[in-house]
């Protein structure tokens, strides 16, 4: 047996451990026995002594992110028989060795049992993203873990954690396999992915089934897709055959990206009109003659305390869209902000369609897809929740 620090959580701390909830929070401890670092493996106990999971420690706020409720017998065993877990979710949703869609997210943190860990697949490319020190030192053992279960398909494992968790003393690497660029297909479609320097893993892969409902809407219409990052949405639009396609963002590598990729899907580029720019300054001065305006910012509140600001900045935003929606056009509106819950953002677009005093419907209740599955005793997995709405 395993000799692990040991964290002994207050009496009235242990009900979320109890309840599967994978995480402790730093004022639930009320003693530590053994040398703790940033990290390392720990078991967690109530106060009588008895064994209620195990976990990595972390220094923040979150003590401890929990991957078991059993004592640990084998790690190695146990990461595998995770990811392979992972793995056949995925196969069950179709996306393994699909014939027209091939990237998709193989590891969704806690909801997959790696509170922590992200890995999205690319087309025979796996990127992981640890945002915690524990999954970091796993990310060998998951490399090896991966070419076992996907064999010759799998071409290359780039690790992506550095920027998110040490930033200057540590650099991203490709863990297995040759640097190497990549191509994806979503629907059929066509992309670019840059892993090493795009946003995030390389792709906003949880706008999928968000990008297939526009393109049923699209077609002659004149749409505005505003924080466009490498094009998803317009891409979409431009296959299903809309008159105009207007696409935002302030980046000019996303700018850079979405032309490679409405260029590699071969559309008439006088089709497609690209804008650098603050979409708030860009939504202030357009035309007011949009079918459809997709609103996808990024998240506008990284924890509570800048919930409120976050809200009143959805507000603002919304309205602007709204103001520039033909009558009976349509508003496609998201948030990935974790800490505005659903009832906060749709009060938030509420109190924007009744400052515009347009009659407004809700088509569509939209949220992230099955592959970025949220655990049912970790409400805070859920963070992108949408909107489709017809202005009148
Ligand atoms: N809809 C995209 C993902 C959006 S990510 C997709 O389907 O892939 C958010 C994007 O907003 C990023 O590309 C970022 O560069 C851009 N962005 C952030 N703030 C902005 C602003 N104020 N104006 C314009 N673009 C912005």
């Amino acid at each position: 047996m395993f000799d692990f620090p040991r964290l002994i959580l207050h009496s009235r701390k242990t009900d979320a451990v109890r309840r599967f909830h994978p995480w402790v929070f730093s004022g639930a401890i009320k003693k530590t026995e053994g040398e703790l670092r940033d990290g390392a493996i720990v078991e967690v106990y109530d106060d009588s002594g008895e064994f209620l999971a195990v976990g990595h420690y972390g220094t923040g706020s979150i003590a401890v992110k929990i991957f078991a409720y059993q004592p640990l017998t084998d790690l190695e065993q146990l990461f595998l028989s995770k990811l392979t877990t992972a793995y056949q979710l995925r196969q069950q949703l179709g996306f393994v060795d699909c014939s027209h869609t091939n990237c998709y997210r193989l590891v969704n943190a806690e909801a997959d049992g790696f509170p922590g860990l992200i890995i999205d697949w690319y087309n025979g490319v796996a990127v992981i993203q640890a945002h915690s020190v524990g999954m970091y030192e796993q990310r060998k053992l998951l490399a090896q873990f991966l070419q076992e279960i996907y064999g010759s398909r799998l071409k290359a494992v780039y690790d992506k954690s550095a920027s998110v968790l040490f930033k200057q003393t540590a650099a991203n690497e490709y863990l297995l396999g040759e640097p190497c660029t990549g191509e994806v297909l979503e629907s059929g479609n066509r992309f670019v992915i840059d892993w090493e320097t795009g946003q995030k893993t390389g792709f906003f892969i949880d706008q999928r089934e968000h990008r297939a409902l526009l393109s049923r809407y699209a077609s002659g219409n004149k749409i505005l897709n505003t924080f466009c990052y490498s094009g998803g949405f317009s891409v979409y639009a431009l296959q299903a055959n809309a008159r105009q396609v207007d696409s935002v963002d302030s980046s000019s590598k996303a700018i850079e990206l979405m032309k490679e990729n409405v260029k590699l899907n071969d559309f008439d580029e006088a089709n497609h009109h690209v804008f650098m720019a603050d979409v708030f300054t860009f939504l202030k001065d357009c035309d007011a003659d949009y079918d459809i305006v997709v609103l996808d910012p990024p998240a506008f509140a990284k924890n509570l305390a800048a919930r409120h600001h976050a809200v009143m900045a959805y507000k603002r935003l919304n309205q602007l869209a709204i103001a520039k929606l033909r009558p009976g056009g349509l508003l496609f509106t998201f948030s990935c902000s974790q800490v505005v819950v659903p009832e906060y953002f749709n009060g938030a677009v509420m109190a924007a369609a009744i400052e515009m005093g347009r009659p407004t419907q809700i088509l569509h209740h939209l949220t992230q897809p099955a592959d970025h599955p949220v655990s049912i005793y970790h409400p805070e997995g859920l963070y992108l929740k949408g909107l489709v709405l017809k202005v009148g």
